[in-house]
């Protein structure tokens, strides 16, 4: 399909016409979750949003490649197993799980790559090296720091000086630093570590820092130079400032990823949502109080990406209100196969106008509804689908899929589809038999998609 999309690029500030560097293929990263807890609406935000993109992207190009990591070995990790006393893989392969069940439940595509840190140590070793062997990286007291100084344009993606940053640095300095900027690469383990968080290095037992992860696994997956790198706003500085660091450096002909894309804050009530201010919503939290997956993957996109976003009760009633109303306008199993509306691409195109994606759907139900037209009724079907808004059970004043619990069947898809990619095929089939018997037929139609129907 020809249509030009524009994107707001932080890197320059400005909204630009997205060139790939090879015009059959768009590349993408975009951080992952660090698996200690289970999923946020912040959290939730950056997932749909990147997800609509890819949807997008999917439609535009031939071949996409969408990379999102899974970081397993941090701080964070560690404290959580420590204060559940669980080991640290049992935490990571729970709350991993919980990540899928609770994101499937908003039709969230599965990436093409879903890289795990701990089994990428081996490439950031060798990134490692290769900074060090380039003088942007030095060994002190059992860490390998990043040498912020040996890189000029240290900054330039937050648009900050290094010399201001060290002037309002409020970083503990530490002994093994020579700038109190300089960023762990790989720090030693303690000794009250758990095993599965330790791995040997050319430096001793230790872990990698955070930033490392992103830029060996990308560079992986998508090469030196990509398309496009995507996260939350929050991850700006440091962690997208530091990863660009690394990348260039380590591969000096390089730009990294040539477009930066950022998702604004989540506030609740106006708030900033922190457990100390008990404001803090999972994704969990809200399916478990019967509030549809679509509709809150409706209601996080209904702001546009990059402004902050607020949660609140009317904003919830307001999307399960709109949803509700389109879906009064098409019939149960409607056929989502028709094309899609152009107007509606158009729009995501232009830097994901959602508020006139929104206002177009407002004004096709108001069509359908006024005409019965057949043809704008799949449209509008084979759209929503397009956008991930379908859910059958949502559907009102027709037979709704009421015996069933669709969380249930979500989980049970999540963890099916995890089997398969351990290439644990007997637990697969094990979880396809069983819910077979409660009469829901599990049917793959794309390598990491799941559908379901009754029998
Ligand atoms: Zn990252």
């Amino acid at each position: 399909m020809t249509l030009q999309i524009k994107l707001f690029n932080t890197l320059t500030r400005k909204e630009e016409a997205l060139k790939l560097i090879d015009p059959n293929h768009l590349k993408m990263y975009v951080c992952g979750p660090t698996v200690y807890d289970r999923p946020h609406l912040g959290n939730a935000r950056s997932v749909v949003v990147y997800d609509l993109f890819f949807r997008l992207f999917s439609q535009v190009f031939p071949q996409v490649t969408y990379v999102r990591n899974i970081t397993d070995v941090d701080d964070k990790i560690n404290a959580a197993a420590k204060e559940q006393k669980i080991s640290i893989q049992e935490l990571t392969a729970k709350i991993t799980d919980f990540f899928y069940a609770d994101i499937g439940a908003l039709n969230v595509l599965r990436p093409t790559h879903e890289p795990r840190a701990t089994t990428h140590i081996a490439e950031m070793i060798v990134m490692i090296e290769q900074l060090i062997k380039n003088k942007n990286a030095y060994v002190s007291e059992g860490h390998v720091l990043f040498d912020v100084e040996s890189y000029k344009n240290y900054g330039e993606l937050s648009n900050r000086h290094l010399d201001e940053m060290i002037a309002g640095s409020r970083v503990e300095i530490a002994t093994y630093k020579r700038n109190p900027l300089d960023f762990v690469l790989w720090k030693p383990a303690d000794t009250e570590d758990d095993a599965s968080s330790v791995f040997k290095s050319p430096w001793g037992k230790g872990r990698p820092g955070w930033h490392i992860e992103c830029s060996a696994m990308s560079s992986k997956y998508l090469g030196a130079d990509f398309d496009i790198h995507g996260g939350g706003a929050d991850l700006q500085f440091p962690h997208h400032e530091n990863e660009i660091a690394q990348s260039r450096c380590a591969n000096p002909n390089s730009h990294y990823a040539h477009f930066w894309i950022h998702n604004g804050f989540l506030t609740v009530d106006g708030e900033k949502m922190s457990k100390s201010l008990k404001n803090f919503i999972t994704v969990r939290d809200l399916l478990d109080k019967g509030v549809s997956g679509v509709v809150i993957r409706y209601l996080l996109l209904s702001t546009h990406y990059r402004k902050p976003f607020d949660f609140n009760q009317k904003a919830l009633d307001d999307a399960q209100k709109s949803l509700e109303k389109f879906y009064s306008v098409i019939e149960i199993g409607a056929s989502t196969k028709g094309k899609l509306s152009e107007k509606i691409l158009a729009d995501l195109a232009d830097d994901l106008n959602i508020s006139k994606v929104i206002a177009t759907l407002h004004e096709m139900a108001k069509e359908i509804k006024a005409t019965n037209d057949e043809n704008l009724k799949n449209e509008f079907a084979a759209t929503l689908d397009f956008l991930g808004l379908i859910d059958e059970r949502f559907f009102k004043g027709q037979e709704v899929v009421s015996d069933v619990d669709l969380t249930e069947i979500n989980e049970q898809i999540a963890l099916r589809l995890k089997a398969k990619q351990d290439k644990n095929f007997q637990l697969a089939d094990e979880i396809r038999q069983n819910i077979l018997a409660k009469g829901i037929l599990l049917e793959d139609v794309a390598k990491s998609e799941t559908i379901w129907k009754r029998v």
